[in-house]
């Protein structure tokens, strides 16, 4: 068994940030490049057999969380089409390796999700070749921190809102057609819905509306046996905050404020999505599920 599932201290389990997590890429960023290389489960997350042939797809699949999701939802028995933008295709192909060593299939779907035509395709693509819909992962996200509202663009607005709430839209939309009963929507939330920084605007808005958004269509679609829930991380270690998540001073200190005191791995979202996609979560639904070391929260 790997060491993820011995007991042992949380606030010991992974390393707190330090002078070394002070680093930045362009964005979207790639985790091959980070330095410590985050954990998103490759060597450390095992199945257990909750997702036996689901057909899944999960957006931003290439790195940190998403591509946690993507690799547990594969080693827990389930097909992935995995989205992401074409510039992280070095991360990608290492998602695609992984999940076919499980003896899945993994169909590799680049493209932008700020373009509906693409969320579209993406849903048919999985009903192409998977064969159906039961799982949709949205765990795509843009975060550009900003100090002050005069620096946020109009166009920066308009692109956090595309890629973090259109998109969910455009996605849950295209999919619900082809949702039989028992399936699950997994959307992604933050901390930052209800305990925003001053320096992510525009970003803690989307967060917000992204859980009003899943509980409103939770009622709706709760009759078709279709549940929608969200996850809702707080500080963890992936490219979204070395490429201008946050400011590169600040990363240093990256998850000291929670009090688990350090910084989550991805592959500790991992079992929050697997809960939510598997028969063992069948009578949750409009809830968000919160993975960020105690910050309080409602
Ligand atoms: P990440 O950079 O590894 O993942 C974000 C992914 O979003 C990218 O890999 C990329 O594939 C995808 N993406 C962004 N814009 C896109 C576009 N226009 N088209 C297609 N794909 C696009 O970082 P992450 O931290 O794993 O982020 C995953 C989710 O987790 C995001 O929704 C983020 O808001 C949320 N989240 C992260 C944290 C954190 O501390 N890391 C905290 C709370 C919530
Ligand atoms: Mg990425």
């Amino acid at each position: 068994m790997s060491d993820f599932y011995k007991m042992q201290d949380p606030t010991t389990q992974y390393p707190k940030a330090g002078p070394e997590y002070e680093q930045q890429q362009e964005g979207p960023g790639l985790q091959k490049e980070m330095n410590p290389i985050p954990d998103s489960g490759e060597t450390t997350y095992v199945g257990k057999e909750r997702l036996v042939g689901r057909k899944a797809v999960v957006t931003g699949a290439d790195s940190g969380i998403g591509r946690a999701a993507a690799i547990a939802y594969a080693r827990e028995g389930a097909d992935v089409v995995l989205s992401y933008l074409p510039e992280e295709e070095a991360d990608a192909k290492e998602v695609v390796k992984l999940i076919e060593a499980e003896g899945r299939k993994a169909v590799a779907m680049p493209g932008d999700v700020k373009d509906e035509s693409y969320c579209v395709n993406l849903i048919e693509t999985a009903v192409k070749e998977l064969g159906g819909i039961d799982i949709l992962a949205i765990v795509a996200g843009k975060q550009q921190f900003r100090e002050s509202i005069d620096e946020i663009t109009t166009e920066q607005f308009d692109e956090t809102f595309k890629t973090n709430v259109y998109a969910m839209f455009w996605l849950c939309k295209a999919a619900i057609k082809h949702m039989k009963p028992g399936s699950s929507i997994i959307n992604t939330s933050s901390i930052q819905a209800y305990s925003p920084s001053e320096i992510l605007l525009d970003y803690a808005t989307t967060k917000a509306a992204i859980n009003t958004f899943s509980k409103a269509l939770a009622q709706q679609v709760g009759e078709k046996g279709i549940r929608v829930n969200v996850v809702a991380p707080g500080p963890v270690w992936t490219p979204l905050q070395v490429a201008g998540g946050q400011p590169p001073d600040a990363l240093p200190e990256f998850g000291s404020q929670t009090p688990l005191g350090r910084p989550g791995q991805p592959v500790e979202m991992a079992p929050a999505y697997v809960f939510l996609a598997s028969q063992e979560s069948s009578y949750v639904t409009g809830e968000t599920l919160n993975a960020n070391g105690g910050m309080v929260s409602p």
